[in-house]
């Protein structure tokens, strides 16, 4: 009789110890699911913050190419984009009487001058011309394909230099592709860079420009443009075509 009510008190412990064991693993479980919840919505929510913070910076990206765009160093002027007519334009004289926009003057004179420290002897042949000298240069060419039509040429926004080795002056026309091999002409292509400016109709590169092969025509697009530009083989309607590939945000 005693040890019945023994082994069932043992079975009612028994009984009990599971039960609690049972209780205490649910909990256990329980709480650890919620902080797993927890630590998944937490990482979601910083997943999502991570994502609004890249579109913000890729939009910032964007608006700033847009805004480079449409700065007047950028401007393109060829056979399908004509000077707008209110391109604002202020020419001072580099030298010889040959005038390029105020804003361009510094980094031309610089570039002449370091090419001359170098012990070569650049000379300007073309710079700004008004949209009454560009007509009379339509006019009168032999070869209407290899000039600009008027409102069409760089060389009437202020931005663009003709440069020539001085030596090549007595060649009769010194604008032919043996400008390349000019001493002055080699210095100008590898250092133009560095003072904003860009071989504007590169080799290989005439059935994008629609221009001939100019070893002698630079164009200012400012220093940082130009250093993307220039190392990247390119001209400069592939640099504003593909320009979010090429042009990182500050
Ligand atoms: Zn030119």
């Amino acid at each position: 009789m005693r040890k019945k009510r023994t082994n069932r008190l043992i079975l009612l412990i028994l009984i009990l110890t599971i039960a609690i064991i049972a209780a205490v693993f649910f909990l256990v479980h329980k709480i650890a699911d919620a902080s797993q919840l927890e630590e998944a919505e937490r990482a979601a929510e910083e997943a999502a913050q991570k994502e609004s913070e890249e579109e913000a910076e890729e939009q910032a990206r964007l608006d700033k190419i847009a805004e480079e765009k449409s700065q007047w160093y950028l401007i393109l002027v060829n056979n399908y984009n004509a000077m707008p007519d209110d391109f604002d334009i202020e020419t001072v004289e580099v030298e010889d009487g040959y005038y390029i926009d105020a804003r361009v003057h510094d980094a031309l004179q610089e570039m002449l001058s370091d090419c001359r420290d170098a012990g070569y002897s650049p000379r300007l042949i073309s710079t700004f011309r008004t949209r009454e000298t560009q007509q009379y240069l339509y006019d009168h060419t032999a070869n209407k394909a290899d000039t600009a039509l008027p409102g069409h040429s760089e060389h009437e926004c202020g931005l663009a230099a003709d440069i020539v080795d001085a030596d090549s002056l007595g060649w009769g026309d010194p604008l032919i592709d043996a400008q390349e091999d000019m001493p002055a002409q080699k210095w100008l292509m590898e250092h133009c860079q560095d003072y904003g400016f860009i071989l504007r109709y590169p080799k290989d590169k005439e059935d994008i420009t629609e221009i001939i092969y100019e070893p002698w025509h630079y164009r200012y697009v400012g220093k940082e443009h130009a250093a993307i530009i220039m190392s990247n083989g390119i001209c400069l309607e592939e640099y504003l075509r593909d320009m979010q590939d090429y042009y990182q945000a500050q």
